[in-house]
């Protein structure tokens, strides 16, 4: 095996077609097209990133990134179906219908030294500040992250060129930074959280060095934009095995730098019962994913916010006098305001959750025209799954629980009666009759 910590080797391994298992049957044929383009064109073509990785695995990749020695403009020039983005790094982005191919040229590579003389690394934290270099394609495998993340396909022959030793570390299902971890996470933190997503995602063993760093380093998550966070977010947890990457970021001391009250009300566990809370919303949106379900940012963040904000509702309601709930609708917004110095969690998301929190207490009672028109509440369903994941944590009890379950499969008229509610009856206007005429 290479050890990428001490030599970098300049030479590839060259994985022949008859050697490896990628068929262009499995590569979207909109991906191919842009391959041959640039290939055409005189230019050097290669899939890479996790849409090798998961060919290589059987797995259907999410999307196809390319890389080339293609400049953007000229990567825009070979497509009219093509646009530019991206201010920090350009990429071309070329468009077939829904799909997007990413067209990324070869990023430079710059060791630290080299770097900061440059004044492109933060000199305190080593963060990478500005990167827009191109370069070679020896270049650009060393600023990968992991090895399996670092294969390249290349159009011209079909062979699979390998730098790092990704090819033993995919068949053996590892996952190992390029390079000296420590440097590799100062350079960027999020390298932390993706550690835990792709061991989550498929399944793989962290190498134990790539490991090692993490706990020690997990603070430097606190520096990343909570916008950049927000879409980490989005890929760790909505993506169908959101329960493993959980408890990666437990396991690695990252979930107190990105979810910080959830991490001290699960720390205050009594019994494992709040862990089991989460846990269980975590397995509810993994299923849903796997049979196609939409799932939202807002029920997750909801669940994650829902003990520190019933335990801070209740402290309000002891030092402030306030009633239960205004003491919630104050816990949710300090929490909704703590949380965000975190993780973006965009308006359209977060004033929905408030409410589905803020509503819990009306669960409590099922008299009245109050109670039924929780029923009709526009986020009714949101709130009742979250009451029902308050039965773990025994807040509600599983007769309130099945009332509510139960409540919803009724008729207009049955609904009415387990409501309490008794039509009343109009009282008849008498139709005074006209006296015209009459003595
Ligand atoms: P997914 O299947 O989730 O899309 P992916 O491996 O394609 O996984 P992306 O985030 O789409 O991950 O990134 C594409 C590729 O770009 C990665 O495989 C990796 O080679 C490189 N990359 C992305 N983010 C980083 C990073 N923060 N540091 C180094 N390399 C990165
Ligand atoms: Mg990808």
């Amino acid at each position: 095996m290479i050890d990428t910590q001490k030599s970098l080797p300049a030479a590839p391994q060259i994985i022949p077609r008859p050697e490896h298992s990628i068929s262009r049957a499995n590569i979207s044929r909109n991906a191919l097209k842009v391959l041959y383009r640039l290939k055409d064109g005189g230019y050097q073509a290669f899939l890479v990133g996790g849409s090798v990785r998961d060919l290589l695995l059987g797995r259907h990749p999410k999307d196809f990134d390319i890389a080339t020695d293609a400049r953007p403009e000229e990567v825009r020039a070979l497509f009219n179906n093509s646009r530019l983005i991206g201010r920090r790094f350009r990429l071309a982005h070329v468009r077939f219908g829904r799909e997007v191919i990413e067209v990324a040229t070869f990023r430079g590579g710059q060791d630290q030294q080299q770097a900061s003389e440059h004044h492109q690394v933060a000199k305190t934290t080593g963060r990478v500040l500005r990167d827009n270099v191109y370069g070679t394609l020896e270049e650009d495998v060393w600023r990968r992250d992991f090895t399996a993340n670092a294969l390249y396909y290349n159009i011209a022959d079909f062979s699979i060129y390998d730098f790092t030793g990704g090819m033993d570390d995919v068949r053996g299902r590892r996952l190992r930074l390029i390079g000296a971890p420590e440097q590799r996470y100062r350079e960027d933190p999020v390298r932390m959280l993706r550690a835990a997503r792709f061991a989550a995602k498929l399944g793989f063993d962290i190498d134990p060095d790539t490991t090692a760093p993490i706990p020690g380093l997990a603070n430097l998550i606190d520096g990343v934009p909570p916008a950049r966070l927000f879409d980490e977010f989005g890929k760790l947890f909505q993506a169908g095995f959101a329960l493993e990457s959980f408890r990666y970021l437990s396991r690695l001391g990252l979930l107190e730098h990105l979810f910080p009250s959830t991490a001290a009300w699960l720390a205050d566990d009594r019994g494992e019962t709040r862990r089991g809370f989460v846990e269980s919303a975590l397995q509810n949106t993994d299923q849903r994913v796997a049979v196609g379900k939409p799932v939202t940012p807002m029920f997750l963040f909801g669940v994650f916010l829902w003990g520190p904000v019933s335990e801070r509702a209740d402290a309000l309601v002891a030092s402030d006098g306030l009633t239960e709930v205004q003491a919630l609708v104050a816990a949710a917004s300090q929490l909704v305001a703590e949380q965000n110095q975190r993780i973006t969690l965009p308006k359209r998301f977060s004033y929905p959750m408030r409410e589905v929190l803020q509503i819990q207490p009306r669960f409590e009672r099922r008299r009245g025209s109050r109670a039924q028109n929780l029923l009709s509440h526009r986020h009714f369903r949101a709130a009742y799954d979250l009451m029902m994941l308050r039965v773990v944590l025994g807040e509600v009890d599983d007769d309130t629980a099945a009332w509510w379950t139960k409540v919803q499969t009724l008729t207009a008229a049955e609904q009415r009666r387990e409501f309490g509610i008794h039509r009343r009856r109009k009282p008849r206007r008498r139709v005074p009759t006209p006296s015209i005429g009459s003595p």
